[in-house]
């Protein structure tokens, strides 16, 4: 998808701060960081939202799950503690059109609600 922002970052036309890449991921850092270690998980094929992504083959939808794990391991919050959150449709906040992963911590995070 030509026109998608982070088919783009997948194919290397947009530049990101790329911390982990695995046959089916690829993870990046937030632009507008929510936390002191704010990372985007994202399939590297394209599906709108959590919603179409739940349809993917299995093994794609647990190595995304793993790479925010892993993630979280590297960024040296796997202890202390990290939220994973995955923002579906207008009302949640979704502002790119590619489901994505947010993996957060190195702080006390705000309870949800
Ligand atoms: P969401 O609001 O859940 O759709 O999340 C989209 C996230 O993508 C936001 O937290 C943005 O800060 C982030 N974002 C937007 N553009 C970029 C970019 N070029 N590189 C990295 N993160 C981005």
């Amino acid at each position: 998808m030509s026109d998608c922002l982070f088919c783009r970052i997948v194919s290397g036309e947009i530049p990101a701060d790329i911390v982990r890449q695995s046959e089916h991921t690829i993870a990046f850092r937030d632009l507008a960081p929510q936390a002191p270690s704010h990372v985007l998980v994202v399939p590297r094929e394209h599906y709108a939202n959590l919603g179409e992504f739940a349809s993917a083959e299995p093994g794609v939808v647990a190595a995304l799950l793993r790479e925010t794990h892993q993630v979280a391991v590297n960024e040296g919050i796997a202890e202390s503690g990290y939220r994973v959150l995955f923002n579906t449709g207008p009302d949640a906040g979704q502002t790119v059109g590619h489901v994505h992963a947010h993996v957060m911590g190195g702080a006390r995070l705000h309870t949800l609600g």
